[in-house]
């Protein structure tokens, strides 16, 4: 007998502590059970299809139910289910995934350092830079300037490089040497500034924090080519073009968290490549798998692998599942999957493109006064009144009150304060997209129905 949602919820309050949960809360109304999924589609206990507007959590790229990943799985497990790479061994999988997306990321790159995860490999890129430094013989080279509102994972270093004061007051951070600028969200910050002005302003933030640490102290800089936790921040174009250049003049690495961005999300192999950036080292992990199993790591550019390998010495880092086989197959079958049915391709010409004018013709709504997209993410800006540009009490939680309303509506919709964002699978045709938009437009008159009701606006 299967259990009954009551009794799931009943033994998940009593014993399952969960991720960036008030557990009061939680308990009061119990988790909802999600059961079974298939293409963009979830399904939870109460048998409710909910569309899946957030690929889990930006990760389920190819979308579920892929009978390919879950072959390449379970023949590795039966040859191989684990071995590690510490003391001068590897495993088929993990090569030949190393060879395949140091190919996709370009001739600058020559190596993969793997992780179960991107905050992992975050850490791993913090040790990195730092004993490149060294090595080098400029161990005062170790400061990291992250971004304000950034998220690089949960870990101590990946905390810390994240810019999330809900996140920094716990636990002590950001650990030393890890400072932060702000970020470059020209809705939030400078609506009436041009943007492409605003852009270059907000990459000089970067040289101003440079100039004030010291040249000599920095080692590197740290984004994420759109930012995706923080609530879908699409920089102006000509934002990193001018962090490039400005990483250029001081000589300090630069890294793109490409943990969302990477593998198709923005319509490219790595966004990156679309944003005028250089990156010196890559974090990737979720769509490298579509989450299907646990899998991260670092793409090492030359300039970095070349001094650790000629004069580094043993780097003495290392997890106990990096390079873990049965991850790199199924990463390697999900490459297959994105490369067969032209994923890339067709998330920058057609179903981006087309996503995007769906995203555009939103801002007819009166509760939405910004609306953009990037390949297969979008953000929307809730506000009172958007003639004004007044926006709601925080204390009102009006993009919680939507995200309710979404899931009442089978639409999965994020809220970040009054940001509503998505990041639907890359699989998503423009029949998948219609009928997303279609329930975005019902929570959206929701939602517009209930503040009214309320007197918010
Ligand atoms: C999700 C995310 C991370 C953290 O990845 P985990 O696998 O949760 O550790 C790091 N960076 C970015 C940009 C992310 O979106």
């Amino acid at each position: 007998m299967p259990l009954t949602t009551r009794e799931v919820q009943t033994l998940d309050s009593a014993h399952y502590m969960h991720p960036f949960t008030d557990h009061k809360a939680l308990a009061a109304k119990g988790a909802r059970v999600i059961t079974r999924g298939e293409g963009v589609y979830i399904w939870d206990s109460e048998g409710n299809k909910i569309f899946d507007g957030m690929s889990g959590l930006w990760c389920v790229n190819v979308g579920y139910g892929r009978k390919e990943l879950v072959a390449a799985a379970a023949q590795q497990m039966e040859v191989l289910p684990y071995y590690n790479s510490f003391f001068q061994t590897t495993n088929v999988p993990a090569a030949q995934l190393a060879e395949r997306i140091v190919s996709l990321a370009g001739e600058r790159f020559s190596h993969v350092f793997y992780s179960s995860s991107g905050s992992e490999s975050n850490d791993t890129i913090v040790r990195m830079v730092r004993h490149y430094w060294t090595t080098l013989e400029q161990p005062e080279r170790s400061v990291i300037i992250s971004r304000k509102n950034a998220y690089h994972g949960s870990t101590m270093c990946g905390a810390s490089l994240g810019g999330m004061s809900g996140m920094h007051a716990q636990g002590g951070l950001p650990i030393p040497g890890i400072v932060h600028i702000e970020q470059p969200y020209h809705f939030g910050l400078a609506p009436d500034q041009d943007k492409d002005a605003f852009g270059i302003e907000a990459a000089g933030w970067l040289e101003q924090k440079i100039l004030e640490v010291g040249p000599e102290k920095v080692a590197a800089f740290i984004g994420e080519p759109i930012q995706g936790a923080g609530g879908v921040i699409i920089p102006p174009k000509t934002y990193w073009p001018e962090i490039q250049r400005i990483c250029d003049k001081y000589g300090i690495l630069l890294i793109c968290d490409e943990v969302i961005c990477g593998f198709g999300r923005l319509g490219a192999w790595f966004g990156s490549e679309l944003m005028g950036a250089k990156p010196d080292l890559i974090t990737f992990a979720k769509g490298v798998t579509s989450g299907y199993i646990p899998l991260g790591g670092v793409v090492v550019g030359k300039r970095v692998a070349d001094v650790l390998i000629e004069k580094g010495g043993e780097f003495n880092h290392g997890y106990t599942y990096s390079g873990h086989p049965v991850a790199c197959a199924v990463a390697l079958a999900n490459l297959d999957i994105i490369e067969k049915e032209g994923l890339v391709d067709r998330v920058r010409d057609e179903t981006g493109p087309y996503l995007a004018q769906h995203f555009a013709a939103l801002s007819d709504h009166p509760l939405v006064a910004a609306a953009e997209t990037f390949g297969m993410v979008g953000g929307l800006v809730l506000m009172k009144d958007k003639s004004q540009h007044l926006v709601f009490d925080e204390a009102l939680e009006v993009g919680m009150l939507c995200r309710s309303h979404c899931f009442a509506n089978g639409l999965i919709m994020r809220a970040v304060g009054d940001r509503m964002i998505i990041a639907p699978p890359l699989a998503c045709t423009r029949a998948d997209i219609d009928e997303m938009m279609k329930r975005v437009r019902i929570c959206l008159d929701a939602t517009l129905k209930d503040v009214q009701l309320r007197g918010w606006m």
